[in-house]
């Protein structure tokens, strides 16, 4: 059925998050893999707002490629466009490749994710911000999803005094997916350290200058409340990274920005052009499903590259999340289980040492730079 490629063919990989960095460790062996990034390291950015509160969390959550791939190559450059067996990147140069991962995930408003290619420029934007939070007395979080929630968390275990309020147009909290016992519990911990959240409600105009600047203003929201803060985040709006699509492809863009995919993670349309993580429809932006769905694809480049064995499938689990309101507190739901996972249990998973482990090992970061932590699983 399938024709078997010639040895080591070239596997292009586009973005080197938690879904191309893996699909690339994966196929380093069986391929020329070539990874095509324009940051200067792998991000971390599920601790991203940890490090939000307390800096000292920065070098733990930038990891440069070095050790990544054993035989292939990272190149650090951005990819401007993308067809069916071509890659052209933003500086010119063309790839010509037989199988291409598409990997570009998300963007999302900083804390969250970072917007810049360079880990120092990224570490002083965070450093700026940490200390206009610090000055900060009153904190306006805009979006209660688990990005303003999480964030909400980090603040008060950081400054149990700083008076934080999270507000939300939606009636509850962590979006429509979650359990409502899940968003009960959460709701009862925000209140239990003293956060405000204010549900089924917005700002009549958004606050001004920029976020995570330091400042005093007023704003109201459409029911008429008035708000006073310092500081304010906008803690919503992902959105998918797939601009670069060409020809054949851009076919399989939909209007949210996310490529469609077949259960196998081939894009709709074609044979040998992936793609997974959050600019994949397989599956809400997760990078636990990122993981899980780099397996596929590097087991069915493999399937082809071999001849061998039958195309895998991707099926998205039950909603699971881990919800960590600061090192210790938290919720989490697992797919299939009835019980909430206690925060003891978030704390273990994520809360704790945000998963910093398992990237640690992906990326091949000496043992003896590393910060020593616990392993967790992703929500
Ligand atoms: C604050 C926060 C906490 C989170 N916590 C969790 C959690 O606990 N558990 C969980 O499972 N998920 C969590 N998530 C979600 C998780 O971060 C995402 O699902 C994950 O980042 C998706 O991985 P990805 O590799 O698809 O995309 P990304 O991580 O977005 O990586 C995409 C990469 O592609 C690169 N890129 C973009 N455009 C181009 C281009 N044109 N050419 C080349 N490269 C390009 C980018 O620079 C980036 O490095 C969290 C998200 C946030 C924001």
């Amino acid at each position: 059925m399938r024709k078997q490629s010639p040895a080591r063919p070239t596997v292009a990989v586009i973005g080197g998050g938690y879904a191309g960095s893996n699909v690339a460790k994966q196929l380093d062996e069986a391929a020329e893999v070539v990874l095509v990034e324009p940051k200067d390291a792998f991000v971390h950015n599920v601790a991203a707002l940890r490090a939000l509160a307390d800096p000292s969390w920065l070098p733990r959550i930038y990891f440069p490629y070095d050790g990544l791939l054993e035989r292939g190559r990272v190149i650090r450059d951005r990819a401007s466009k993308v067809d069916a067996g071509r890659v052209t990147l933003a500086y010119g140069q063309e790839i010509p490749a037989d199988y291409i991962v598409l990997a570009t995930g998300s963007a999302y408003p900083f804390p969250a994710k970072s917007d810049l290619d360079s880990t120092a420029a990224a570490h002083d934007k965070t450093l700026a911000a940490h200390a206009a939070l610090a000055a900060a007395g009153r904190v306006l979080l805009l979006g209660a999803g688990p990005v303003g929630v999480e964030l909400a968390g980090e603040i008060t275990a950081t400054w149990p005094n700083k008076d934080v309020t999270l507000i939300d147009p939606a009636g509850d909290i962590l979006g429509a997916r979650f359990r409502p016992e899940l968003k009960a519990e959460i709701r009862r911990q925000l209140s239990e350290i003293g956060v405000h959240v204010l549900l089924g409600s917005q700002l009549a105009a958004g606050p001004p200058g920029e976020p995570g600047e330091l400042g005093t203003f007023t704003v109201r929201t459409d029911s008429g409340v008035e708000l006073t803060a310092d500081i304010w985040f906008r803690c919503y709006g992902v959105r998918p990274v797939s601009d670069y699509l060409a020809g054949s492809l851009a076919g399989a863009r939909q209007p949210d920005g996310r490529v469609e995919v077949a259960p196998s993670l081939q894009v709709i349309g074609q044979g040998r052009v992936f793609a997974l993580g959050d600019v994949a429809t397989a599956d809400h932006p997760m990078a636990g499903a990122a993981g899980r769905q780099a397996a596929i694809v590097a087991a069915n480049i493999r399937a082809f590259i071999t001849g061998q064995g039958e195309l895998a499938e991707y099926e998205a689990p039950p909603p699971g999340i881990v919800v960590p309101l600061g090192p210790h507190g938290g919720a989490g739901q697992r797919g299939g289980q009835d019980a909430l996972l206690p925060a003891e249990v978030v704390a273990e998973l994520k809360g704790r040492d945000m998963m910093v482990d398992r990237f640690i090992e992906l990326l091949g970061v000496p043992v003896s730079g590393a910060p020593v932590g616990t392993d967790g699983t992703p929500g």
